[in-house]
């Protein structure tokens, strides 16, 4: 292809994502100057579309940024009345007290919500402060200065052609520019993977750890609807050997949010997240909330939670990390909104005192010094072993152990010092010749789904012509290396039914269903040869969540 000419526009700074973290950053860079030049980039097709969470949400950050939030109209209509915590097994539900969690495990007081209504509405008040919100917008490049340091992203290219010629509505993009540039495009992002690897931000750190987490929307029947009631599990359908739980949040107008988490740091390759999620509803503590309802959307996106032993270098030259892209998700109470919101404030904060003193382009360490005093670090630091310790321990022993750990963190300030996560999620699938396949329900029809009727409740769409965003490094490894060694799990882990092998008289073929991928990263994450990398497609495809 030639040449590229592009145009580029110059900003203070240039935020990738418009999540929570990006757009808290970016309203809080205008308020403390209206005269502060920002610009917010989200390749979703609109702010909102591609965010996908609980959501229980603690208030704590948008106390600090809008105060005055509920006359202003933010939708947290919800305030959660009745916590409950439960442990399944395949024929009941123990729950266990409340009173064995330590109190900031509690969520009274936070809100039961939809996180992309609240990005939605946040991006209101952003564009009001004069923030320039383009979504539509994948960022697909990092800009480097001649000394090295980031100095913009390319974003906005669309229309190349699968064989890489330009179709007619072929757009070069445009070049976007800042003194500071904040990557929020939450977890695994595909730039801040670079940004992390280019500048070993990694360095000296345990490994990031993550969950594939799957959601649907329900409404149900106005008798099974328990306003403001919030349901967690740990236990069955995953045994005790398998980390991840569920979560079931009653929200308004009878909606109810119900959705799995899986640790990807599973070792049977035959384990089919997807269908752990559809077998798990049948239970008989979550199937009479269902019964008689339907669902209204489904989606799936992987959640950070490495936690504070995970935690990169946050600031490189030109830039910042923050939100989920660094990973701030507190795991036990499955909470991350609140830490990426402030953290994109306190990297606005760095950044308005070095434009202030004429600066550009340079390391903003004290974003990294303020972080380590915010409650964020304490959030993080007292919940640290819980991770490691049920993946070491199990389902009992870990949340025994994890249990007494943040409890003595909570009185004490100390617990059992700071347990290693050891080898990253890849590395944990064992050979198929040593596992055992599962046999999963067949999905009724009525409250679980196979993955494709699912899929169209997530309204993703990408087109058929346009290059593979989801790029092999070597196109042999999933026949030639997944399928014998892992039985080719990546037709399991994938939430989105992206993946398949085809059996041909030629042999086994490995296919990609790129247009029904719903952005999660799970394969970026979890593929054991490391083998496929997740870019980004063009703008304002993937899903189009309407209020998960
Ligand atoms: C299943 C699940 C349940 C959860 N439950 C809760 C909960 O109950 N409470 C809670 O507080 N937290 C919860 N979390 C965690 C919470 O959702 C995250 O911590 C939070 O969303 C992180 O915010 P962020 O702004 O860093 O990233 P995100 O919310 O992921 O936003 C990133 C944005 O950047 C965009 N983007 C990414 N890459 C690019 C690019 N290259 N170019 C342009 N745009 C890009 C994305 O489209 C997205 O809109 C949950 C997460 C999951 C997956
Ligand atoms: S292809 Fe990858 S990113 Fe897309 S839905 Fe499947 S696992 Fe998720």
């Amino acid at each position: 292809m030639e040449d590229v000419q592009r145009e580029a526009m110059e900003y203070d700074v240039v935020i990738v994502g418009a999540g929570p973290a990006g757009i808290a950053a970016a309203i809080r860079l205008k308020q403390l100057s209206p005269d502060v030049s920002v610009c917010l980039l989200e390749k979703g097709s609109e702010v909102g579309a591609h965010i996908l969470s609980g959501a229980v949400v603690d208030p704590i950050a948008l106390n600090e940024l809008i105060p005055d939030w509920q006359e202003k109209g933010a939708p947290l209509n919800m305030p959660v009345t009745d916590d409950r915590f439960y442990v399944l097994g395949p024929n009941g539900a123990l729950r266990l007290p409340n009173m064995l969690m330590p109190p900031f495990m509690s969520n009274h007081g936070n809100y039961a919500v939809s996180l992309g209504n609240i990005c939605r509405w946040l991006a209101t008040q952003a564009e009001a402060l004069g923030v320039e919100i383009y979504p539509g917008f994948a960022c697909s490049e990092v800009l480097y200065r001649e000394d090295g340091s980031v100095k913009g992203v390319v974003a906005g290219v669309m229309g190349i052609a699968r064989d890489g010629t330009r179709k007619p509505d072929y757009q070069p993009g445009m070049e976007l520019l800042g003194k500071y540039v904040f990557i929020a495009e939450g977890v695994r992002g595909s730039l801040a993977k670079q940004i992390i690897a280019r500048f070993d931000l990694a360095e000296g750190c345990e490994p990031q750890k993550f969950g594939i987490g799957m959601k649907e929307l329900w409404e149900v029947l106005p008798e099974n609807y328990r306003k403001g009631q919030v349901t967690h599990t740990l236990g069955w359908p995953l045994g005790i050997k398998t980390g991840g739980g569920s979560f079931m949040y009653h929200l308004e107008d009878n909606l109810v949010s119900v959705g799995f988490v899986v640790h990807l740091n599973y070792a049977n390759p035959y384990l089919d997240p997807y269908r752990e999620f559809q077998r798990f509803k049948h239970h008989s503590l979550i199937e009479p909330v269902l019964r008689g309802g339907r669902r209204v959307a489904y989606g799936a996106r992987a959640i950070t939670e490495g936690g504070f032993q995970s935690v990169p270098k946050l600031f490189f030259p030109g830039g910042v990390l923050i939100g989920c892209s660094a990973g701030f998700v507190n795991v036990p109470r499955i909470k991350g909104s609140q830490n990426a919101m402030k953290t994109g404030m306190l990297a606005a904060e760095a950044a308005f005192e070095a434009l202030q003193a004429g600066r550009a382009g340079d390391e903003l360490s004290s974003y990294e010094d303020a972080y380590r005093k915010s409650w964020v670090f304490a959030d993080l630091k007292r919940v640290r072993n819980v991770k490691p310790m049920w993946s070491k321990l199990g389902l009992i022993g870990g949340l025994a152990l994890g249990g007494l750990d943040m409890w003595l963190n909570h009185l004490f300030g100390f617990g059992f010092g700071t347990w290693k996560h050891g080898k990253p999620d890849y590395a944990a699938l064992k050979p198929a010749s040593e596992s055992k396949p599962i046999d999963y329900p067949k999905p009724d029809g009525v409250l679980s789904f196979d993955r494709l009727t699912n899929l169209a409740f997530s309204g993703t769409n990408h087109e058929e012509d346009e290059p593979q965003h989801l790029k092999l490094k070597n196109p042999d490894i999933p026949v030639a290396v997944n399928l014998p060694m892992w039985a080719e799990p990546a037709q399991r882990y994938c939430p989105a039914g992206v993946y398949e092998i085809i059996e041909e008289a030629t042999g086994p073929r490995f296919q990609i269903n790129h247009q029904n991928c719903v952005h999660c990263k799970t394969c970026d994450i979890k593929d054991p040869s490391q083998n496929i990398v997740w870019t980004v497609p063009q703008g304002g495809e993937g899903p189009n969540y309407p209020n998960l």
